[in-house]
């Protein structure tokens, strides 16, 4: 099922775990809302193709791969993206949308190993955040 020009239903539930995973009818609406108001418009910015790594994940697929319990991922709200470029496609995140938090994942100083977005339908606190050996802290 296609959300949008660029991104389907089927890569926001993408999971390398086996398990199923499949979104309920609130978190298939939580995946359209990010997709059109962040993966979408910043794809078509970035110019290059983005891969989701993981959206949605069932409670059981976010426990397979050690998620957080309180995930944002499991309402269908964010989203872990790379492309060829991850800290351009950060700066643009971070630059020119709202978002819940943004969240530098791994790597290096000069690029992410993956760049985690998520977004609600309110109340989102435009967090920026570096997690780095296991721990978050806020990027000032
Ligand atoms: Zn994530």
């Amino acid at each position: 099922m296609k959300l949008t020009e660029n991104f389907t239903l089927e890569e926001l539930t993408v999971t390398s775990t086996g398990l199923k995973n499949v979104p309920g009818t609130n978190e298939i609406v939580a995946l359209q809302r990010l997709t059109l108001n962040v993966l979408q418009p910043v794809r078509e910015m970035f110019g290059n193709p983005i891969r989701i790594n993981s959206g949605y994940r069932s409670v059981s697929v976010n426990k397979a791969v050690g998620g957080s319990e309180t995930s944002s991922h499991c309402k269908g709200e964010a989203a872990d993206l790379s492309c060829d470029d991850n800290a351009e496609l950060f700066r643009l995140l971070r630059d020119n949308f709202k978002f819940d938090q943004l969240i530098w994942e791994g790597g290096d100083d000069n690029q992410p190993a993956w760049v985690h977005v998520s977004f609600k339908v309110a109340g989102n606190r435009h967090q920026v955040l570096k997690m780095r050996n296991g721990k978050y802290e806020f990027m000032s």
